[in-house]
């Protein structure tokens, strides 16, 4: 905010997104007079923001919920589940996924290509990427709702403008990716980033301050404190797989030695397991299959002693495993949380909460197009203005 007198464009700015957030907080569907006195606006202002927020496509008036007592209840007010929707795009180093979230929340679209992206090269994999998009907003008009951007999950490091600095695991260096897309807004973030957003957002009751890690063929993690995605001076925090383990450690494609992705990466985790793929790991790790155990508390011990070393440091009240540690948590979870007990010190009194992550392993791509729908919800303004125009 600046110290001057806000203007009255400004305050509109700010109470259309005040009534907008009261209709998508609450439990049941507020009423206009609910509005009115949750927010000390006056009906009036707040009748005309809400029609508004109807011509927009941000609100829709639902039936009332029955009460008791005199008098005719009015129309219930909640998001539209056919207005703006966000697109969410992930390229990961052996699959790409796209996925289209309404504004309130609730995934429309699903699509994910499983196949090794790093033979193709960024310019075939950005096309294929492209050609995804376009299927999912061809989806997403059938549904009646209309793409209010996209955002792309990559696993690298990425300028705030959009280029991949690096992809190690991908074999990427200073790829410019929104060049790539024409007539749709897109914006780049890494993975793990995304990923945390999208779990920080997916419901109330949990934690404030956490380390979101994301297993893949590479590991990232996103930080958040106190409710804040914690990117780091340059936008790069997180780099949890290039954490040494063990200095003498077998060498990795980062160029350093034993870094963590060596011993709880994916490809690390099957090789260690004679595995096929995640779903083979799985299901063998169900039936008891003691080499597939010991290859998960294996790395569940190397993940745990880096997480340990966040933890001491940071002070995270959580740390939540995703991507394909999501369906591993089971087994991974017990060596972890060992680690962590041994070597946090305040673990005796205060004790770190280590849980799979609620969004599974779509955490990144429904965290890509949640950040889509959240800017809506948080500025309505700029979206009325773009209909209206
Ligand atoms: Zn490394």
């Amino acid at each position: 905010m600046t110290d001057g007198p806000v203007r009255q464009a400004s305050l509109r700015e700010h109470n259309l997104g005040l009534v907008l957030r009261q209709a998508a907080n609450a439990l049941r569907p507020p009423s206009r007079a609910d509005i009115a006195a949750a927010t000390s606006l006056t009906r009036a202002t707040v009748s005309a923001l809400v029609d508004d927020l109807i011509a927009g496509g941000l609100l829709t008036e639902v039936e009332p919920t029955p009460r008791a007592g005199a008098g005719r209840p009015a129309a219930g007010l909640v998001l539209s589940a056919s207005g703006p929707a966000g697109l969410g795009l992930e390229i990961n180093v052996d699959y790409l996924s796209a996925c289209v979230v309404d504004l309130a929340g609730t995934v429309r679209h699903r699509d994910v290509r499983r196949a090794d992206q790093r033979p193709g090269g960024p310019d075939q994999v950005l096309a294929e990427v492209a050609g995804l998009a376009a299927d999912a907003r061809a989806h997403a008009e059938r549904e009646g709702l209309v793409l209010a951007g996209a955002a792309l999950a990559v696993p690298g490091l990425v300028t705030p403008e959009g280029v991949v600095r690096l992809a190690p695991n991908l074999g990427w260096r200073d790829v410019d990716v929104p060049a790539a897309f024409d007539g749709l807004p897109v914006t780049v973030d890494n993975e793990a980033n995304l990923a945390a957003l999208g779990e920080l957002h997916a419901g109330p009751g949990g934690p404030a301050s956490f380390l979101y890690v994301s297993g893949e063929i590479g590991i990232g993690a996103g930080i958040v404190l106190h409710g804040t995605l914690f990117r780091g001076a340059r936008g790069w925090s997180g780099e949890l797989g290039h954490v040494a383990v063990r200095p003498d450690g077998p060498a990795c494609r980062c160029g350093a030695r034993g870094c963590l992705e060596q011993y709880a990466g994916q490809e690390a985790i099957l090789r260690a397991a004679a595995a096929t793929g995640t779903e083979d790991l799985r299901v063998r790790a169900e039936s008891g299959e003691l080499a597939v155990l010991g290859a998960l508390a294996a790395a569940g011990e190397a993940l745990g002693v880096a997480v340990a070393g966040v933890v001491n440091l940071l002070d995270v009240e959580a740390v939540v495993l995703g991507g394909v540690y999501a369906p591993l948590a089971p087994w991974l979870r017990p060596a972890v949380a060992a680690e962590i007990r041994s070597r946090v010190l305040t673990d005796a009194w205060s004790p770190v909460d280590v849980r799979p992550s609620v969004l599974g392993a779509d955490a990144a791509v429904v965290g890509a197009a949640g950040s889509v729908v959240r800017t809506i919800r948080n500025h309505p303004a700029r979206w009325l203005t773009r209909t209206v125009s």
